[in-house]
């Protein structure tokens, strides 16, 4: 018997999420349909609410729900040091190690010529901008060691050769092809205290 109609479109939705194939979505279907209608309705308010509240702050990119930045506004952060990540969920790995006080730019992806993501998708020209604007003395590449994150910092630090930046990235010791979310603290903690220059490479 093919699905029916209501229940296909539910598992397409949830086949848009990331690491989700087929038979994922179906359970995750059918396990909807046992929901109460109370869950259901918390579910579709949590939906709009991210639809409706949920922004990126114009300055680092990170996914807020308030008008103003917790990161960017906090003035006893050192606002001269800029941890560069892919995705807004990197932030976290960094802020759970609690030793990082500088601020953060979110590129928002890495640059992938077979995806057709070039540095203008991902933010590389306001970071340059902000760069110069707020006289950043420091520029952390943390972009993760994956091949397209490789890429991403490579083109990062070409691209601002010609500011007085001072670039680093993370020292090597992270696994490589790791996704940052699934590295511990005190790993991310040791590459961050141990950052290799990279200006002039
Ligand atoms: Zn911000």
């Amino acid at each position: 018997m093919e699905q029916i109609d209501a229940i296909s479109r539910l598992i397409a939705s949830y086949k848009k999420l990331p690491g989700i194939g087929n038979k994922t979505a179906e359970r995750l279907a059918y396990a909807t349909l046992s929901f109460s209608p109370e869950e259901i309705e918390a579910f579709i308010s949590s939906l709009k609410n991210v639809e409706e509240n949920v922004h990126a702050c114009p300055r680092c990119g990170m996914k807020i729900d308030t008008p103003f930045c917790p990161i960017c506004d906090d003035t006893s952060r050192d606002d001269k040091t800029l941890l560069v990540v892919i995705d807004a969920k990197n932030v976290l790995s960094f802020e759970k190690t609690g030793k990082y006080r500088g601020k953060y730019f979110i590129l928002g992806g890495a640059l992938s010529p077979l995806k057709g993501i070039g540095p203008e998708n991902i933010r590389i020209p306001e970071l340059k901008r902000l760069v110069i604007d707020e006289k950043i003395e420091e520029v952390i590449l943390a972009c993760s060691s994956t091949v397209e994150g490789e890429l991403t910092a490579n083109y990062i630090n070409n691209y601002l050769q010609d500011t007085s930046v001072k670039i680093t990235h993370l020292a090597y010791g992270l696994p490589v092809g790791a996704d940052l979310e699934y590295v511990d603290e005190l790993t991310i903690e040791r590459s961050l205290n141990a950052r290799v220059n990279m200006k002039g490479e």
